[in-house]
């Protein structure tokens, strides 16, 4: 457990100083805004999709660490993918960061998400490590705007 805790903060730290996909997409066809009032993230999710699948995705704003980690992560996990299979690995790891989904016994496509399991020990950071989950899936059906409350 510590030595996951270890990897957490180090991927926390890596992607909250250097976010991967922090950029607007002129092109894109999907977006939102995320806010989580709890914590002060506010994110907004750009997608470009083509022939249903996720051609590129990415995200601007400001939040906290986890916020803005979880962010970049998900915009590296999501694109490429089917916009089924995007909407699915919401579903995973928003069930994973609620306690609804043991990531070491049932069958998910969470990979390296899994680092963000802890978080469910701590209520308030389980809506910063969702908001940019939420926002994706909010765009991609057709919502222009998500608050995690
Ligand atoms: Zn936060």
């Amino acid at each position: 457990m510590s030595e996951l805790n270890d990897l957490y903060q180090e991927v926390i730290l890596d992607h909250n100083k250097n976010p991967r996909n922090f950029r607007e997409i002129e092109t894109a066809n999907f977006k939102a805004d995320g806010y989580n009032p709890l914590c002060g993230d506010q994110l907004k999710v750009f997608l470009e999709v083509e022939d249903e699948r996720v051609k590129d995705v990415s995200f601007v704003g400001s939040g906290c660490a986890i916020s803005k980690a979880s962010a970049s992560m998900m915009t590296q996990v999501v694109k490429g993918k089917s916009k089924e299979e995007a909407e699915k690995m919401f579903d995973e790891f928003h069930r994973m960061v609620l306690g609804e989904l043991d990531e070491e016994t049932e069958e998910n496509n969470l990979g390296k998400l899994k680092i963000f399991a802890g978080v469910r020990e701590f209520p308030a950071r389980v809506k910063c490590a969702s908001l940019s989950w939420h926002t994706m899936n909010a765009a991609l059906h057709g919502e222009e705007e998500v608050s995690t409350e």
